[in-house]
């Protein structure tokens, strides 16, 4: 792996980055006050940034080289960043940070890309909102970015609720506002709450099973949003949501994968 050291840091050379991206760098990650950028192939530079020094790595810092090739993902009014990149976030836009790990939910998926878009375009001030399988949270703390009043995420993996809360701190979004929890619809007995939106990035084969379940949580003409539907699947979510009485279906594909919203 071919990285170019560059002496300083993200803040310290700002005006630097886009200079090492025009020279082809295909990520960047700032360490130890250094800036590491991965190329493909050895690039004639810039005199402004020729002060660094080119290094042959061996091929074993995956993680890091994962995480340098990451890139904010804009998702309607919201860009969803890792934690280093969050000066790239454009003024007007609405940060949300996700730190890359274990749960599924960075944003680089065009399910959860999708889904975060679906929520940017509704007014979601004073609204209670529902995420079922949250994974890192990030619907769920998109919701409460824009303005909903609380959001609840669940999912079946525990692994994931200390990651979804982690992820609330890093946003600031204070506890009162998101609640995340192990679990399901259906499941929870003592989770009897009707919500305003509910948001669902899932399957086709469980949110047939789920249909029902969302009409029980969802107010009268709520809006209701499923992803994480095969573009081949389409058809089992349209017959569920027909089947539980959902309305104004409306549906975007993104490659293979399909976003679906309903009114309950
Ligand atoms: N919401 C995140 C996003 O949009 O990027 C993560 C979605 S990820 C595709 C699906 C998540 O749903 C996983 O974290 C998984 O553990 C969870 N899950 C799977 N089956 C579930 C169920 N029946 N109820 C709740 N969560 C479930």
């Amino acid at each position: 792996m071919l990285v170019y050291h560059l002496p300083g840091t993200f803040e310290t050379r700002e005006a630097h980055l886009d200079l090492l991206w025009e020279a082809g760098a295909t990520g960047l990650e700032e360490r130890a006050g250094l800036i590491r950028a991965y190329f493909d192939a050895r690039a004639e530079l810039d005199d402004e940034i020729a002060d660094g020094e080119w290094r042959d790595e061996a091929d074993q810092d995956w993680q890091a080289h994962f995480k340098a090739t990451l890139r904010p993902v804009r998702a309607g009014r919201v860009t969803i960043v890792p934690p280093w990149l969050l000066h790239e976030v454009e003024d007007g836009q609405v940060a949300l940070i996700i730190e890359p790990g274990m749960a599924f939910g960075t944003g680089h998926h065009a399910t959860t890309r999708m889904a975060v878009e679906a929520l940017s375009a509704l007014d979601l001030s004073g609204k209670r909102v529902m995420d079922v399988g949250t994974g890192s949270g990030v619907l769920a703390i998109a919701a409460a970015l824009l303005g909903a009043d609380h959001a609840t995420g669940l999912d079946i993996d525990p692994l994931t609720i200390p990651i979804a809360i982690e992820n609330a701190e890093i946003n600031s979004v204070p506890l009162g506002r998101v609640f995340f929890a192990e679990g399901s619809l259906g499941l929870d007995d003592e989770l009897e709450d009707v919500f305003d939106v509910l948001v669902a990035n899932l399957y086709a084969e469980l949110h047939d099973l789920l249909a029902g379940e969302y009409a029980a949580a969802l107010n009268p003409g709520a809006p209701l949003i499923l992803t994480g539907i095969l573009t081949g699947k389409l058809d089992l979510v349209r017959a569920a949501l027909d089947r539980e009485g959902f309305g104004n279906v409306t549906v975007r594909e993104d490659g293979e994968w399909v976003l679906v919203t309903a009114t309950a």
